[in-house]
Order: C-alpha cells, then structure tokens, then sequence
C-alpha cells in the first residue's frame, strides 16, 4: 500500500489504532477507535492517571503494520487496515511539537512487530534515545517492550525509559494460544517478562549505589536486607503488563494466579485488566462483549492482593474461578467469614483492621497512629480517620460497642448474604 500522508493524517491513523492498549484508563469499542480516527490531532492525547492526578500523553504507535495474527487484534496482519509508520526520527520531532504546545507532557510509545521483535524495539529504542539525546527532554516516557525481544534490546530500553511494558494478553499458554496462535507464553512472553525483572532489579541496585546504600562486588552486589525487602519501592523504572479479560474464556482465578506470580517473580508493578470488546474485522468480532464489571472486579481484587495482604485462596471465587459481580470482593469475603467479626477497632492488629469493609490501608495506619494517641474515642473520631462507617459499622465494635445504633446503615442484600453465607 502506498502511503503518501503528512504528519497528523499518519497519527490519527496510529493513535486509533493504539487506544485499545491502556494504562490505568479506559480503553475503547470498535466504534468509538472509528470516531477517533475522524477527529483531530488532540485526540491523540490520552489522560493516564498518576499519583495525584492525571498526566498527557502521546499515546500512539509507530507503526500498525504487524506480523501477527492475533484474533482481537485491529491492526493484525490479515487485517484489512491502512497502514502507516513513522520513522524514530519523525516520530520524536511531532511529540516535541506537541510537547512545545502544551499539548502532551510524556510519550506512551507501542508498536506492530514489523519483521522481528528486535527491529521494532530498536526503532521504539531510537525514537526514545532522539528524544532524551538529541532534544534533552526529560519527561515520561513508557516504551513497549515487545514479546520475545532480546535482553539487549530490553536494556537498551531502560536506558531511555521510565516505565516499560509488555502485554501479557492471557494468563498461561493454553489460552494465549486460543487468541494469539503466533505468540507463546512459554518461549516469548515468560523470558521477556525475566528480561524486563532482571533488568529492573540491575537499575534500582545502580540507584541504591549511587545513595550509598549497596556496594558492588566482583561477585555481585553487597546489600543491607532491609534495603532490599523494600527495593520494590524505589522510584526507579517499573515494569507493567496488561491482559485482555474474557477473550480466551479464562476464569478471574487463573488471570489473578498469573498475577502473582508476576508480582512475585517478575518485579511487576501493576497488571492493567481490559475488559475484551470485539472489533469489526477482527477474528472475534462476534464474540461477546465482556462487562466492564468484571474489569472492575478483577481491579478490586488486584488491590486486595497487593495492598490488603490478601492470598489468592482468601478471594470469594465462585465453583468456576469467577469474582462475583453483584458485590465487591472485600465484601463478599466479610460476608463469608462472619466469625473473623465484628472487630474491635481499638485492640484489632493491622491485619484485621484491613479485613473491615469500608477500611484501607491508609485508614488502618490512622487508626493504628489515633490508638496510639488515645484519640479514638467515638464512631466521629472514625469517620474523621476515614473509616467509611456506613459500609465498616456492621463488623466493627467501638470500646466493644457495635455502631450500627449510631450509624444509618445500608446492610448489605439478603438474597446477597444467603447466596454468599
Ligand atoms: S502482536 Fe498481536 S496485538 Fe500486537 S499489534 Fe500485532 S497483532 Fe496486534
């Protein structure tokens, strides 16, 4: 196909064709990456969320030629789509344009795999090192690792990047291959997930040097313990993956099983869950649509695993692997486990604070801080830490008295109970 298009036509085409990957955002229908292609040049710009708000990126690919022949996929190759690609160089000069205007303040930069996975990282490699050499931005940039990719190429990647990333699309091989028959979880996706780790563990241990805090031996590395029990913490690179949910048939259990063990053995620091919407043209396009609950959900559930201290088995999975949908995960566990409450706030360790619906994290600590200063005293004092006391008070105890007399209280759905109990 001959391609004869400026700057901006060559964007709206990629950037349509990227918005079905996300970063903590929404991803999009088929008819809604329609409408973006009509629409002009600032649509390109997607709102990721950060801490404390949200950030403007480019979000876009360099190119939407591929090799593969994924079944979800608009831009796989018996696809019948345009196809246009930009050159690293031409790439870095429209975001630093965009960047000048004020439109963008970071590059979320993906890519078809043209030819192998090696050539395309490089030229994603090159579009990021012109930006950071040639123009010294310094911003954020989130490159795509892509499947399979060498350990050279990851590292090189590093080198330029502040987050980088590959979709891990299913959560084991078996239904990797039921949506993307040309990828393998085994050969591609698990070693590039070790590529990433391993490269991420090397730049926090070069961050930890340089504070004074491991030395480097010609054996390897000379660490504090506890320096490395919170290593995962630093504010170096980070590594994500996304997976798309419901296009396999996989259960909620086996994609957060596979979460885990990401976290745990890939240095991961977030999965990204998207909800499977099919595409006209695309293998599945008549497939069903999954609810946006279940992404919901399966986002709850990730919170508990990482932040509460809650084990895969704890999570209230239905007979066939499945989150309920009509209740939060937290909830339905509570629900389930009526002889864990109520929990008496002012003597309950932190553990068990967590396991109160309508307390996080943060709320525990407040309250753990308050019990210390002898300041928690009444069901106001609670609500003042954050406790969420509509949703807490009914497996809570105050100086073991139950606040559901003091609290108005919505108390979760009968017909819910009996199911979940
Ligand atoms: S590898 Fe698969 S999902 Fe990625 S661009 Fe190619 S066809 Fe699409």
């Amino acid at each position: 196909m001959v391609i004869c298009m400026d700057f901006d036509e060559k964007l709206q085409v990629l950037v349509s064709d990227a918005i079905f990957e996300c970063e903590g955002g929404k991803s999009v229908s088929a008819r809604a990456v329609q409408q973006v292609k009509e629409q002009m040049l600032q649509e390109s710009v997607y709102h990721a969320k950060v801490a404390g708000g949200t950030m403007p990126l480019l979000k876009t690919l360099l190119t939407n030629a591929c090799i593969k022949n994924c079944h979800y996929c608009p831009i796989a190759d018996y696809c019948d789509h345009r196809v246009v690609s930009f050159k690293p160089y031409e790439m870095a000069r429209l975001f630093m344009a965009m960047h000048k205007s004020g439109l963008v303040n970071g590059l979320f930069l993906s890519s078809g795999i043209v030819r192998d996975p090696d050539t395309t990282q490089e030229m994603i490699n090159e579009t990021a090192k012109i930006l950071r050499t040639k123009y010294g931005f310094l911003g954020y940039i989130h490159l795509k690792i892509m499947p399979g990719a060498s350990l050279e190429a990851i590292k090189d990647a590093a080198r330029w990047a502040n987050r980088i990333s590959v979709n891990a699309e299913a959560p084991n091989e078996h239904r990797l291959k039921q949506i993307a028959p040309d990828k393998s979880f085994q050969k591609e996706m698990l070693p590039t997930l070790e590529g990433i780790s391993h490269v991420i563990t090397q730049k926090r241990l070069e961050w930890l040097e340089r504070k004074g805090k491991v030395q480097r031996t010609g054996k390897g590395w000379l660490a504090d313990l506890d320096e490395l029990a919170e290593v995962h913490l630093l504010p170096v690179l980070s590594s994500t993956t996304q997976f798309v949910v419901g296009a396999a048939g996989e259960s909620d259990k086996e994609l957060l099983q596979t979460t885990i063990q990401f976290y745990r053995q890939f240095n991961l620091g977030r999965a990204y869950f998207s909800a499977f919407r099919p595409i006209c043209g695309t293998k599945l396009e008549n497939a069903p649509a999954q609810m946006p609950i279940r992404e919901h959900r399966l986002y709850q559930a990730d919170f508990l695993l990482r932040r509460y201290g809650f084990e895969l088995d704890q999570l209230p999975f239905d007979e066939h692997g499945n989150l309920p949908k009509d209740v939060d995960p937290k909830l339905a566990w509570a629900l389930q486990h009526p002889e864990r409450f109520p929990v008496e706030v002012t003597k309950a360790e932190r553990e068990d604070l967590l396991s109160i619906p309508g307390i996080g994290p943060e709320t525990a600590e407040r309250i753990l801080k308050a019990r210390k200063e002898g300041v928690l005293l009444t069901a106001h004092d609670l609500q003042s830490l954050g406790v969420h006391l509509k949703r807490a008070a009914p497996f809570l105890t105050l100086h073991g008295k139950p606040l559901t007399e003091e609290v108005s209280v919505r108390k979760p759905e009968p017909k819910n109970q009996l199911r979940l109990l």
